[in-house]
């Protein structure tokens, strides 16, 4: 590691501590963040006095400048809130898409009216944003996408539907990327608008998951009038503000070895305490290896996390590293969810583990899927033909 915590860094851990013991209750420990994909759920209330909590201690989004309610906070304070975050069982802000992936579009490409107006509304929780991005025909060829917006007076007139957008059912505005220009080169032809969800013509349809949640929707638009001061950077310029949001969403994987080594930790638990054949399941020597073999995986996956760090630290671009960090963390996820059901045994399906199981089928397809990261590492990072 060619890095260390510098002193800002510690002393922000020294301060966040007593912080979070002092505001950190047991029903906020408890609060689960799937249970948040259901809108009525109590959670979502405790999650969203959290969220403001955070906001009003200057927690909430603390890399976001200080004009607009962050802290200006450095690379290596971000990893400390992190790290303490985790530490402490502490859930995340209700507003994940909107602080750490569109809040930096729109502090790149807005203008200074939308910054005041959004920012400080995001920041707290009192908005919550998605992403409609992907689409039906969409998703890995995201320049394929056709939801349209004429223009008509002072506003867009849009049509189209987008699919797979994260707590869609819960966001009352979305960053929306629809086609303004059909004749233009693909790339070309697209822009980014901000929608108020409430408008008419959106319709948010809940999609249930293989887990039965309801965390992703689809989202129909018809004739729905969005104003042209909602334009996020120039008409037919949205690739550029899209490029901006999944950068950052790719930035995020420094800290992805948190959650996994949390869960591996717990996984080692479990083999201790659950029998096989009359002996802890620890003690299994097949299972042994595979214990072995996440546990590395996870150790890995910091390591990869430490070389983002040391790039972004040294103002190197991350770049293709990204996608072997989010490969190998998609693949860590799935194997540590198949080790703990060969733990488990007949009881595999049931409770957290059981719902990792299922869930981290999807962590192969978030983010960009495994294909596509191979395909970058094989271009950019091992030189191979297209
Ligand atoms: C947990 C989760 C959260 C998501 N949240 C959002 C969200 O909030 N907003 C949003 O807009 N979208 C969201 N998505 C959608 C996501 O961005 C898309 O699913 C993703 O881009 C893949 O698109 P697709 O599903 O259309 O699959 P496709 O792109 O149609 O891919 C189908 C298959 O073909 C493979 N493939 C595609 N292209 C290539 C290629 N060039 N070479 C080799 N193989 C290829 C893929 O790997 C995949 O196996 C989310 C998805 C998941 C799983």
């Amino acid at each position: 590691m060619d890095f260390d915590y510098p002193p800002e860094a510690e002393e922000l851990r020294r301060e966040l501590r007593p912080w979070l013991d002092a505001n950190l209750t047991e029903r906020l420990r408890g609060a689960r963040w799937a249970n948040a994909n259901d809108p009525n759920h109590p959670d979502v209330a405790v999650l969203r006095e959290w969220n403001a909590k955070l906001a009003d201690a200057g927690y909430a989004a603390i890399a976001w400048p200080e004009e607009y309610g962050g802290r200006g906070a450095g690379v290596m304070e971000q990893v400390v809130l992190a790290e303490e975050m985790s530490r402490a069982d502490a859930p995340g802000t209700l507003n994940p898409i909107g602080i750490s992936n569109i809040a930096p579009a729109i502090m790149q490409h807005g203008t200074e009216a939308q910054k005041r107006r959004i920012l400080p509304r995001m920041l707290r929780g009192d908005d919550i944003w998605c992403q409609g991005f992907s689409e039906p025909d969409a998703g890995s060829d995201l320049a394929s996408l056709r939801t349209s917006a004429v223009r008509d007076g002072d506003d867009y007139v849009v049509n189209g539907q987008k699919v797979w957008n994260t707590l869609g059912h819960l966001a009352n505005w979305c960053e929306l990327l629809v086609r303004t220009d059909d004749s233009a080169p693909r790339h070309q032809g697209i822009s980014c608008l901000l929608v108020d969800m409430t408008l008419p013509g959106v319709d948010v349809r809940p999609l249930v998951t293989i887990t039965g949640e309801r965390e992703f929707n689809e989202i129909f638009f018809t004739d729905a009038r969005v104003p042209t001061s909602c334009l996020l950077g120039p008409e037919n310029e949205g690739w550029r503000v899209a490029m901006t949001t999944l950068a950052h969403e790719r930035g995020n994987v420094a800290n992805l070895h948190l959650g996994l080594r949390k869960k591996i930790a717990g996984l080692l638990e479990l083999a201790r305490s659950t029998t096989i054949g009359g002996r802890p399941a620890s003690q299994d020597p097949v299972l042994r290896q595979r214990l072995a073999g996440v546990y590395l995986q996870g150790e890995l996956l910091k390591l990869l996390s430490e070389r983002a760090l040391s790039a972004a630290l040294h103002g190197r671009e991350m770049g293709p590293e990204s996608s072997v960090a989010k490969l190998t963390w998609s693949q860590a996820e799935q194997q540590l969810a198949e080790v703990a059901a060969e733990v488990l045994g007949p009881t595999a399906d049931s409770a957290e583990w059981g719902r990792d199981l299922v869930y981290s089928r999807s962590f192969t397809i978030a983010g960009g899927t495994t294909q596509v990261n191979k395909n970058i590492i094989a271009q950019r990072i091992l030189g191979l033909p297209r």
